[in-house]
């Protein structure tokens, strides 16, 4: 007798094919044809490059980076305080891909019609690959208007944010060919309220801005507490400034800077949220003294675009897999996609995919197009009205 036929139990039917390994550029007719007509027809083997990596490994990264949070490490073994966040080496490999990549700076440093567009478009299919990584990615592509408004900041600074290097190590930032950018602003008595924010910065010597200050308060919501420096909120004598808060001191020693716990939030686990204590930790003002909000605004504002760009890129992953699996699965002796109400749901969801994925773009043309006076009026507008739409409507 064959005792192996009895191992075999059943023949797995009527299941889709695996999508792994797909170019997630190559079966998106729309992201093509949005592309090119914002003008980002010129960097079509780029986005066409990044859709192989985000359908092959960065998807399986993000599966990976997902299945293993990041861990706080308060002290090391031998008792000293050492505030790390440790991350399983997918995360890694997820932000390295992106920022070698240009994720995090190809608008700024290669300026040019359509750089928004192209550089919305790639991080659309990292986004679908995993979303997590698009807190500290995103964020350090959004301080970088915030932080010309600082020019000797700028200068020591930008070269580090701005350089397609990514290096995750504990150190100084001299130490470092290339940075990566948080934002704390949120306390507990005050998220979308931040003028409600106690915590108070106290000058070191000289007042005013790019001068060094000390940071006394608490943060109940600091992002990727694993960057490099953050822009961050106080109260001076003038009301609420920005001020550039690095991890490490000028010599080396850490910053009066501590991560008290690590937050549990519903899908995004690859990436880690902390609550932070600032305990006369250095900081420099940047931009004009009591005009915290309309300078940190120039840093939300590019994040809201981003928000949109990764909520429209749930939303098409959603529809790829959706559409996919109706596409192969038989019910009722048909398949599913060629039942008139499933077509009816598919049809709705690839609309309203395409039009978010559409307002995007258009709002990278306006990105790319400030010195036109009617796109600086649309990117004003559509950075908001847009975050909220595409937001509001990414879940369901
Ligand atoms: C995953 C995650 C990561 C985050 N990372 C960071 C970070 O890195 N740095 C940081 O600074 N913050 C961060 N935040 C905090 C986030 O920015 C705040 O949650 C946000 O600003 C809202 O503040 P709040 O939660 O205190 O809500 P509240 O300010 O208490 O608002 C409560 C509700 O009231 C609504 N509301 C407010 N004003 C009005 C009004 N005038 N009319 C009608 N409705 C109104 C709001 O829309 C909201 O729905 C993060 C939040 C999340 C969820």
């Amino acid at each position: 007798m064959n005792l192996h036929q009895f191992a075999e139990t059943h023949e797995v039917t009527n299941q889709p094919p695996s999508l792994d390994g797909t170019n997630l550029y190559r079966i998106d007719l729309p992201l093509q044809e949005w592309s090119r007509r914002f003008g980002a027809g010129w960097a079509e083997s780029r986005i066409d490059a990044y859709g192989a990596l985000a359908g092959g490994p960065l998807m399986e990264a993000g599966f990976l980076a997902n299945q293993n949070k990041p861990v706080f490490v308060s002290h090391d073994r031998y008792g000293h305080r050492i505030d790390l966040v440790e991350f399983h080496p997918a995360y890694h490999e997820l932000m390295r891909t992106a920022v070698e990549h240009g994720l995090t700076s190809s608008p700024w440093t290669d300026p040019q019609s359509g750089a928004h567009v192209a550089r919305a478009a790639m991080s659309y299919l990292h986004s679908q690959a995993e979303a997590g990584s698009g807190c500290p990615l995103t964020m350090t592509f959004a301080s970088v208007p915030a932080m010309r408004l600082q020019p000797d900041l700028a200068r020591q600074w930008l070269p580090k944010i701005l350089a397609t290097e990514y290096d995750p190590s504990n150190v100084g930032v001299a130490h470092k060919a290339g940075v990566t950018i948080g934002m704390a602003m949120t306390e507990k008595q005050g998220g979308t309220d931040v003028r409600a924010n106690t915590t108070k910065a106290y000058p070191v010597g000289a007042s005013g801005p790019g001068q060094a200050y000390e940071l006394v308060g608490h943060k109940w919501f600091c992002s990727a507490p694993m960057c490099d420096a953050f822009l961050t909120l106080a109260q001076t004598d003038k009301g609420l400034t920005c001020f550039l808060l690095p991890r490490h001191r000028p010599d080396d020693t850490r910053n009066q800077f501590y991560i008290q716990r690590l937050k549990n939030k519903l899908g995004n686990c690859s990436n880690a949220s902390s609550e932070v204590e600032f305990r006369g930790a250095l900081a420099w003002m940047v931009g004009e003294e009591g005009r915290g909000v309309p300078t940190i605004i120039e840093m939300v504002a590019m994040t809201r675009f981003d928000c949109m760009v990764g909520s429209s890129a749930l939303m098409r992953q959603a529809l790829t897999q959706a559409s996919h699996h109706c596409a192969h699965r038989t019910v009722g002796g048909k398949l599913l996609s060629e039942q008139p109400l499933m077509q009816n749901v598919l049809a709705d969801l690839a609309l309203e995919s395409e039009a978010a994925l559409a307002l995007s773009l258009r709002m990278g043309k306006a990105l790319d197009h400030l010195d036109d006076s009617h796109e600086a009026k649309f990117a004003r507008l559509v950075t908001a009205v847009g975050k909220y739409w595409i937001c509001k409507r990414a879940p369901g």
